[in-house]
């Protein structure tokens, strides 16, 4: 299997944890960057996370055009990756999500911060990006690569942004990074969302605490359990 091809098979993995963890619905993507073109990024056609297999996924310029298929029909919002990939050499994978556990947290001014050690990588606050601050009235979707380019300003050097009234985006050094990320952002929007209704004062992790684990090697061999682990709940085998 050639490294091109070992990257889409774990993109379509990573499709089907993301499905399968409740962070995609129909709706909602994840990309990774090209391994040998970093001007290029490898994404799904339009189709639900779930059905998506090898052959569904297209390269693109981080302009958003299609290089391979170009009669498929691509994502609207896929302005969100190239964008971020655009503006943020570090970064090789990104999510976007409607998950609405985390959707309270971009409409009331309440911030959504880690609570939950494994969700750390969501920084000391989560920022929140709305589209109409510089768009104005539209249909809430990332659909130019303008509006792109905005939510990666919004998205700053952190690795997750929330978007009012919509969902929230997440960017990762690799993407098992990303898929983990995405999978405790949602799990901790839920503790967080249990602990304000317990009421009393939340202890949010330190920012201490989130630079130790943020400083963890995003390749180390701890991605790799939930990897497998997560694949094998979305009836996919793990990649060696
Ligand atoms: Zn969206």
């Amino acid at each position: 299997m050639s490294e091109l091809d070992g990257i889409i098979r774990d993109l379509v993995i990573a499709n089907r944890i993301l499905a399968h963890e409740g962070v995609l619905d129909a709706y909602g993507h994840v990309s990774v960057r090209h391994p040998s073109h970093p001007d290029r990024y490898l994404l799904s056609r339009s189709r639900s996370p779930e059905l998506v297999g090898p052959h569904d996924i297209l390269e693109f310029s981080l302009e958003g055009d299609a290089l391979t298929r170009k009669h498929d029909t691509p994502y609207t919002e896929r302005h969100i990756h190239g964008a971020v990939y655009e503006s943020r050499a570090d970064i090789h994978a990104v999510v976007h999500s409607h998950a609405p556990d985390v959707l309270p947290f971009g409409i009331v001014k309440t911030p959504l911060r880690p609570v939950v050690h494994v969700a750390s990588a969501m920084g000391g606050k989560v920022p929140v990006w709305d589209i109409r601050e510089r768009f104005g009235d539209t249909d809430l979707l990332v659909s130019t690569i303008e509006q792109g380019r905005d939510l990666a300003r919004g998205l700053g050097e952190g690795y997750v942004v929330l978007m009012r009234g919509h969902g929230f985006s997440a960017a990762g050094r690799t993407l098992r990074e990303v898929v983990k990320t995405s999978v405790y952002v949602r799990l901790n929007a839920r503790v967080l969302m249990d602990a304000l209704r317990l009421g009393g004062e939340v202890q949010y992790l330190s920012q201490g605490e989130i630079d130790i684990r943020l400083a963890l090697d995003a390749k180390s061999a701890r991605f790799d359990r939930a990897w497998e682990y997560w694949s094998a709940r979305a009836g996919m085998r793990a990649s060696e």
